[in-house]
């Protein structure tokens, strides 16, 4: 079957209208709110943050512009994959942006994981609120002790005990895992031994991020940036327990949902990547034609 990759005249103005608001409404906050983020506590969101944050969500709310990466759904906008994507690139271009339209990772590709593999109960106490944008969660998957590009390597240990699972290991780089408001994780974990194939060793778990036993070690950097309040995280468990039907289609089935979760995901990630780099070269070629050297523009011979 032949695919196509063009722009529909409906998701053209589609993604039009998004340019427009990131342009005139989101980017002109960004400086405002990232400067909040050295007021206090940078693990925790200003009033003027939420404020600035809220009313940008409202807006686009209003206008019915909301959840568009959520396809195959009709709880979602209604685009196909392809389709979200010309989005997608667009919400790359400000950091704010994902975030204002509910598209936002890691949130969105755990509630694919809720949607696709959830049980009613898991989708009314966490999916709802993530869809409305009133919580936010983390995917908890690499770990500091083995290659995780590999992640037949990883060995958080989740064992059975009555009617729960008990965790013991550590993890790293759990995106948004700083956030207040970051209420659940999604949890990658060793429930089979080392004589079942590779890809059969792993399970995906939902755990409240509030569990006893969970300890946030510290916030990890890239080039001195921890990315705060959202971070991207160490954290501990320690004999977390958690409920034996918190454990994502059955044991075992972990790699089955990561490639459900990643699909899509790789996906988003990209567009948005494309969207950032366009708008870095798009600042570059500003600020070139902004100076002058030895009597000319420094980017009049090449912008
Ligand atoms: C900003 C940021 C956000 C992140 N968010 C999350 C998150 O939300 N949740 C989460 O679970 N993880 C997250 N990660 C972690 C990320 O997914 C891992 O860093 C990544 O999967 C690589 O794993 P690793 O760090 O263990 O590297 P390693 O597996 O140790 O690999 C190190 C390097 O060696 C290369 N390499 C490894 N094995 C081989 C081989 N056999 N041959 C050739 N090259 C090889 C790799 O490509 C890589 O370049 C995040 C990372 C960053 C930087």
């Amino acid at each position: 079957m032949e695919m196509n990759l063009g722009l529909s005249e409906r998701v053209e103005t589609l993604r039009d209208r998004v340019a427009e608001i990131i342009c005139k409404d989101i980017m002109p906050m960004e400086d405002e709110y990232h400067a909040e983020v050295a007021q206090g506590d940078r693990w925790t969101f200003t009033d003027r943050q939420m404020e600035i944050m809220n009313a940008l969500k409202n807006k686009v709310r209003a206008e019915g512009l909301w959840n568009f990466w959520l396809t195959g759904s009709d709880k979602g906008f209604g685009l196909t994959t392809v389709e979200y994507a010309y989005m997608a690139e667009e919400l790359g271009k400000s950091p704010l942006a994902a975030e204002v339209f509910n598209c936002s990772a890691p949130d969105t590709g755990n509630m694919e994981v809720f949607e696709r593999y959830g049980t009613e109960e898991m989708k009314a106490r966490w999916l709802a609120p993530l869809l409305a944008g009133r919580i936010r969660s983390a995917y908890v998957m690499t770990e500091p002790d083995v290659a995780s590009s590999d992640a037949t390597n990883l060995s958080l240990t989740c064992v059975r005990d009555g009617d729960e699972y008990i965790l013991n290991g550590e993890k790293w780089w759990a995106s948004g895992a700083g956030d207040p408001r970051c209420a659940v994780y999604i949890v990658m974990v060793k429930t089979g031994g080392d004589d079942a194939p590779k890809h059969k060793r792993h399970s995906m778990i939902v755990v409240d991020a509030a569990t006893p036993g969970i300890e946030k070690l510290r916030p990890m950097e890239i080039y001195g940036h921890d990315d705060a309040p959202h971070g991207h995280f160490h954290i501990r468990f320690t004999n977390v327990r958690v409920p034996a039907e918190n454990l994502l289609l059955g044991e075992e089935r972990g790699f089955e949902i990561a490639q459900g979760r990643l699909g899509p995901g790789r996906i988003h990630h990209c567009m948005r990547a494309i969207g950032q780099a366009e708008a870095a070269l798009e600042l570059m070629c500003k600020r070139s034609l902004s100076r002058t050297a030895f009597g000319k523009k420094s980017g009049a011979s090449w912008c």
